[in-house]
């Protein structure tokens, strides 16, 4: 059994990543974005680095504070980096609302949001891994809902549980997918009632429709899965930062013996890295899985028995 398609900072391509370090290098631009990823290596860099060397990158913890940022230094363009899953994409939208309201013209997303369903239907595609059951992800399931998952069990037999993140919550998912394993039945179960219902979030999922359009994304270690991104609508354009600014990331290189891509396809373990708590640690990260929390490697370093656990 695995669990949903890992932290969305992990499964951020190098190409994407480089993007927002090309666009720190642009004169009057700050950056905005959540802590976590001023240290995701990209391929020859990093907005930590980037921010050392004299780029202006602030990190906020919401995106009304990048729109205070924009409104109180009207001089600059303020870019905020829309990095996530369902679960960020509808404040993004509030906030690219919000601007168009108060008439803030100097606000800017790269919208590098990544959808979960159509990648876990590549993943089951691929074939690389066979799946007896899947932990649905209650934070992203608590916007979409349960229905979204439904073609897993449907289509291709499948048990689903969308779970909470408590040790209780991960408990009753397995239980009950085990239930659904040894019965021979495949349904979607919500196991996270408290969090999700099978509607998903109404008003949510309004917001994000109304701003967004399902689009082509880069998945690192996948590649490019077709709807399983996130574009500002035509309306919008104006928010755009792909549209509005010109950069050039270059090329996309992944970081040397990294095997961030396989361990996100769920076909290789943070054991079965080379680097795994020699050259690569929380303190020193060589890929993106060992920056987050919720990165594998990082959880493993830490709690997983490994070196660090
Ligand atoms: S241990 Fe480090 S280098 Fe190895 S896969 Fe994980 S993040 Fe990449």
């Amino acid at each position: 059994m695995v669990s949903g398609p890992g932290c969305p900072i992990c499964v951020t391509a190098n190409a994407d990543l480089d993007k927002a370090i090309a666009l720190s290098q642009i004169p009057g631009v700050i950056i905005t974005t959540f802590g976590d990823m001023l240290k995701v290596p990209g391929s020859r860099s990093s907005l930590q680095k980037a921010k050392a060397e004299g780029a202006e990158v602030q990190t906020v913890y919401s995106t009304m504070d990048a729109l205070e940022i924009a409104e109180d230094n009207p001089d600059s363009s303020v870019v905020f980096l829309g990095i996530g899953f369902e679960t960020t994409a509808p404040t993004i939208a509030a906030s690219i609302l919000q601007a168009e309201e108060k008439g803030i013209k100097n606000y800017y997303v790269l919208s590098l949001h990544k959808l979960c369903p159509p990648v876990i239907r590549a993943l089951i595609d691929s074939g690389e891994v066979e799946l007896q059951g899947l932990v649905c992800p209650g934070h992203v399931s608590a916007i979409i809902g349960s229905h979204p998952w439904e073609f897993i069990a449907a289509d291709y037999g499948i048990p689903c549980v969308v779970s909470g993140f408590e040790p209780l919550d991960i408990l009753q998912c397995v239980d009950m997918l085990v239930e659904q394993v040894e019965k021979g039945q495949s349904r979607v179960e919500i196991a996270y009632r408290r969090g999700v219902r099978p509607e998903g979030n109404r008003q949510a999922l309004e917001l994000m429709e109304r701003v967004f359009e399902p689009c082509p994304a880069r998945w690192r270690g996948i590649g490019v899965v077709a709807d399983s991104g996130l574009k500002l609508r035509d309306k919008y354009q104006s928010f755009d930062a792909e549209a509005n600014f010109e950069f050039e990331p270059g090329a996309a290189v992944e970081p040397a013996g990294c095997i961030c891509g396989d361990i996100l396809r769920g076909v290789k373990t943070p054991d079965d890295c080379r680097l795994f708590g020699k050259a690569c640690t929380p303190e020193n990260p060589v890929g993106p899985c060992m920056v987050s929390a919720e990165g594998s490697c990082s959880a493993h370093y830490l709690y997983g028995g490994g070196i660090g656990g």
